[in-house]
């Protein structure tokens, strides 16, 4: 079965969890470590011939357009992160609309075709900016990775169908969700899609949980981003519970995504959506 594997394409400084220690206006001011973990990931899956969708932030895009050619040139898909890793709630619809024209000029400027997916930054597609479906859906994307079928303080959609399904986007439009894999133990929807739980789980607990998502007929999502793959990025003094979440465990990230790619077939988004025949 071929799963899909996807990296959010940001700077370890616009990640939410270190949002007070750098302001926006900031960012132009800090060194990139975008190639270091970047490169890192395109040489994993080039080894293992695997391909992946980058979800790029157009911020990041318009600084580093060769980056997104070398996703291109190896033919990964290319899709929108937003531009500034704005939360939904914050940016409303027309803050959206605005978000979603500078991603995809960013990116098209670099030589990708306008991007057909879409992942809300940190997952903020929740019921209360439902109304972002529908903004989708007239900027004609097809589909979107941003729901988070779990129970969190900030985000998810608890309930939410864990697998592929079409979401009503209103004037007779619907957008395809995919959204990040979970697991459902001891009656629990549990996060095993990537992120902070990949490096923190144990690998044979991931390993196992992705065999029965697979078994039960779902293809994974899989999502992680490029700051994971660079133990040595610049330590932040946060509080301690932000540092865990943010450092833990980062040397150990690719070469559990190597041993991920050994045993399971990945692809990007589109191609699994494309199999499962969802995008029809
Ligand atoms: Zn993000």
């Amino acid at each position: 079965m071929l799963h899909a594997l996807s990296f959010d394409v940001e700077e370890y400084f616009q990640v939410a969890n270190l949002r007070g220690h750098f302001a926006r206006s900031d960012w132009d001011g800090v060194p990139s470590r975008l190639e270091q973990g970047l490169g890192a990931i395109l040489r994993a899956l080039e080894k293992q011939r695997a391909h992946a969708t980058f979800f790029w932030l157009g911020w990041v895009a318009e600084r580093h357009p060769e980056w997104v050619r070398r996703c291109l040139e190896a033919g990964h898909e290319i899709a929108s992160h937003g531009y500034e890793h704005a939360f939904l709630q914050d940016l409303g619809r027309a803050g959206l609309v605005r978000d979603l024209e500078l991603t995809e000029a960013a990116l098209m400027a670099a030589g990708a075709p306008r991007p057909e997916g879409f992942r809300a930054s940190t997952f903020t597609l929740t019921r209360a900016t439902w109304w972002a479906f529908e903004v989708l859906a007239e900027r004609g994307y097809r589909y979107d990775s941003s729901v988070h079928p779990i129970r969190h303080p900030v985000y998810g959609v608890p309930g939410f169908e864990p697998g592929i399904s079409r979401v009503d986007a209103g004037a007779q439009r619907s957008v395809v969700e995919f959204p990040v894999s979970t697991w459902s133990f001891l009656g629990q929807s549990l996060p095993v899609g990537g992120g902070g739980y990949f490096r923190l789980l144990p690998f044979g607990i991931t390993r196992a949980a992705c065999a029965s998502i697979e078994r039960s007929g779902r293809p994974l999502c899989f999502y992680l981003h490029p700051w994971e793959f660079d133990p040595a990025q610049p330590r932040i003094d946060a509080p301690w519970s932000k540092r865990t979440r943010h450092y833990l465990n980062l040397a150990r990230t690719l070469p559990r995504l190597e041993a991920l790619l050994a045993h399971f077939r990945f692809g990007s988004l589109r191609e699994v959506l494309r199999e499962a025949r969802a995008l029809d």
